[in-house]
Formats: structure tokens, C-alpha cells, sequence
């Protein structure tokens, strides 16, 4: 546990470097707050450098344990013989397969900023699935889809001339002095689409799918 004194330093450290006055009481909970997440940093590095290790015996790569964890590509939620690990990471088996039929290229492992996925395009530009669908359908967006998910990966490289290089983003001091992610503004690319379509785009849009 932690003594008065180490939680004292932290009070003073905060003070010194932020301007900021923590009572005694929020100073032991954000010092706490950190020292479990320095311990969940250790842990993840040390899981990290036990795959790596059983990699050497199995290159070609193994199903998880029965932890939970994420899929590199889709994010979504893996254990056991649903999730594999290889040189490029943690992968759902229907990503791994795709990538293994060579739908999914290896640069979308290597460069995550070689690639939009479908919910990113609302994230940027308020863009919703069914309007992106649209354009998938007519053909002026190439999507390549995973079997089995059906999960959307929209590589830069397939549609050049429309999707733009991915916003970049930076990390900005609130004025409560919490941190907040900011992107650059990038044009939508669906906007002169949507021209060219003569259809809007936006969250109004209420087609199906
Ligand atoms: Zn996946």
C-alpha cells in the first residue's frame, strides 16, 4: 500500500507541474488511479512477452487462452479457439482466414492508417453505414469483406482519388485539465460523392441497408 508520504510527493508534484491543488483524499485516489494503471501496462507487457516466447515454438501461430481479448482488426472480443495469435498479432479466426486468402492485406495490420473501417466514416464525417453501403453498391468504394463477419475494411490504396489520408490526431489540454483527443479537418470525400451521385449524405438518410 501506499504511505502518506509517497501520496504527499504526488500532491506537491501535481501542484508544482499543473498549477492544480489536490486535498489529500482526491491526491491518494489519482495516485492510486495511476499505480493500477502502470500495473495493467506491466501485465499487458508481460502477457505480450509470453506470446512471443511460445511464438519461437509455434511460428505459425496459436489459438489464445481463455482470456478475453481484441481482434486487431474488427476489435471484436476473443478467447480460446474463437481468437489466434501470430507475427502480426491478435486476430479473430474469421480475420485470420481473411487475411490468409489474402482479402484482408497484411498492410492493414502493419499500417492501421492504411485503412477506414465502416464506423469510422460516421466518426470523421457523420457518414452512417446505409449511405456508405449505397456507394459500396454502385461501386464507387471498394469495401473488402471479411467472410463469415462481414466486417468492412476500406483500404486507401483500393480507392484512391476518393478516400483521403486518415485525420491525424493530437491529444489537447482541456480547461479542467483533462485531456481530450482532437482531429485535423479533413473534407468529407462522401460529399463530392454525393454530388456526383446528386443524393445527400448525412445522418438524414434513412435507407436500409
Ligand atoms: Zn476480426
Amino acid at each position: 500500500m501506499l504511505d502518506d508520504k509517497a501520496i504527499k510527493e504526488f500532491q506537491e508534484l501535481f501542484k508544482r507541474k499543473y498549477g492544480k491543488e489536490y486535498s489529500l483524499n482526491a491526491a491518494a485516489e489519482a495516485f492510486n488511479n495511476l499505480i493500477r494503471f502502470v500495473r495493467v501496462l506491466q501485465d499487458i507487457a508481460r502477457e505480450d512477452r509470453r506470446r512471443q516466447l511460445k511464438l519461437q515454438d509455434h511460428p505459425e501461430g496459436f489459438y489464445l487462452d481463455d482470456l478475453k481479448y481484441n481482434c486487431g482488426i474488427c476489435y471484436a472480443t476473443v478467447s480460446g479457439e474463437r481468437g489466434w495469435y501470430d507475427k502480426y498479432g491478435i486476430s479473430c479466426i474469421a480475420c485470420r482466414d481473411a487475411r490468409r486468402k489474402k482479402i484482408i492485406p497484411v498492410a492493414a495490420y502493419k499500417h492501421k492508417d492504411s485503412w477506414y473501417a465502416m464506423w469510422e466514416f460516421n466518426h470523421y464525417w457523420n457518414v452512417k453505414p446505409a449511405t456508405v453501403r449505397r456507394f459500396v453498391r454502385s461501386g464507387k468504394l471498394k469495401a473488402r469483406i471479411v467472410p463469415g463477419s462481414n466486417f468492412h475494411i476500406f483500404m486507401i490504396k483500393d480507392n484512391k482519388g476518393f478516400l483521403p489520408q486518415k485525420p491525424k490526431s493530437h491529444l489537447v489540454r482541456t480547461s479542467d485539465s483533462s485531456v481530450q483527443v482532437n482531429y485535423e479537418k479533413v473534407k468529407s470525400p462522401f460529399v463530392e460523392l454525393s454530388r456526383f451521385n446528386n443524393r445527400p449524405t448525412s445522418d438524414k438518410i434513412t435507407e436500409g441497408c
